[in-house]
């Protein structure tokens, strides 16, 4: 059997080039640069709560890491160091060489250094705490939204979910459809250069990313902005075609696991969102806007009508 610092040694130390220390003493040491702000943010993934059991291990490597920089890329923050705690239940090294490539994959694809972190024998549960920086007080706050303002989302939300049921069994999705979900879902791609694009232009008044359900994430903006927050159905980007409309619909609002930016911008940026949207290569949707009143989400219909849904999004203790 493989020691601790064997499995350490052997798949998790790679080199470290923005570091001035990166594994193998007590500590990491990182020199953030002049000027900036450090954004921390941890994230935990215990698996059948937040991956099913028997979750491909080089997916499993890149959506652990993946989950984290949407968190850095809501904030518009640059991406630069990683720490890695784990609990694996077994030294299976085969396993967690394909975890070590997906996380060092996706850390080659984003720029960041995964600098340290810890390695314990447990039931399977990975924590992943990853730091970024931002110049001084430009950071993207969820409080900053303002009555006016445009609502915008990135991509396509509600794959990730479409794909998670499909893996359940609980929806036959059509093939051509089934593995873009199946990768929304397990091979998702933080909006790294959106976030940090929306914050250098100065385009975005508030940004939060979906990974609890669109809804529910945007509740978040209109409660911290004490503004209410109005999504048109008919705005909303077009659902996949060859699977009920009501349930891609449902997914699309409250289904999690998306990590898209949703974010709000005055409506004078509106070209300027457009052209960045053409420019990143990433569909950006004006789906609805910031008015006074309740801090609440009400989605209207093409009437205007308010559409009540059974569920927002996820809650782990609802
Ligand atoms: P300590 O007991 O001093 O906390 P550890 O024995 O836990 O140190 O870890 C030894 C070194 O290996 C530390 O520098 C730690 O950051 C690093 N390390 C442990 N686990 C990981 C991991 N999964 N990925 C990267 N570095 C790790
Ligand atoms: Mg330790």
């Amino acid at each position: 059997m493989p020691s601790e610092f064997d499995i350490i040694a052997r798949h998790f130390v790679r080199p470290t080039p923005q570091a001035v220390l990166g594994p193998g003493d007590d500590c990491a040491l990182l020199a953030p640069s002049p000027g900036m702000e450090l954004s921390i943010t941890t994230d935990m993934l215990v698996e059948g709560t937040h991956f099913l059991p028997g979750t491909d291990a080089w997916q499993l490597g890149w959506k652990t890491l993946a989950v984290s920089l949407s968190d850095l890329a809501a904030m518009g923050a640059t991406p630069r160091w990683v720490l890695l705690a784990g609990s694996l239940p077994t030294a299976d090294e085969a396993w967690i060489a394909a975890f070590a490539d997906g996380l060092f994959a996706c850390a080659g694809r984003y720029a960041v250094d995964l600098v340290g972190g810890d390695t314990t024998r447990g039931p399977l549960n990975l924590c992943l705490t990853a730091l970024g920086e931002v110049p001084a007080g430009t950071a993207l706050r969820r409080a900053g939204a303002q009555a006016g303002d445009e609502i915008w989302v990135s991509g396509r939300p509600g794959r990730a979910a479409l794909g998670l049921a499909h893996l359940e069994g609980r929806l036959r999705l059509p093939e051509t459809l089934s593995g873009e979900c199946v990768a929304a879902l397990q091979k998702p791609f933080p909006r790294v250069e959106l976030g940090v694009r929306l914050r250098e232009m100065k385009l975005a008044s508030a940004a939060i990313d979906v990974s609890d359900g669109l809804l529910a994430d945007l509740a978040h903006i209109a409660e911290r902005s004490r503004l209410r927050a109005e999504v048109f159905e008919p705005q909303l980007p077009p659902l996949p075609a060859g699977v009920d409309s009501g349930f891609a619909r449902h997914c699309q609002l409250a289904g999690g696991d998306d990590y898209e930016l949703v974010f709000s911008a005055p409506p004078g940026k509106h070209e300027e969102i457009a052209g960045l949207a053409s420019a990143l290569e990433l569909p950006l949707t004006h789906i609805g806007r910031i008015v006074h009143g309740e801090p609440e989400v009400r989605l209207l219909d093409e009437t205007g009508g308010v559409r009540v849904l059974a569920s927002r999004g996820f809650d782990h203790f609802a």
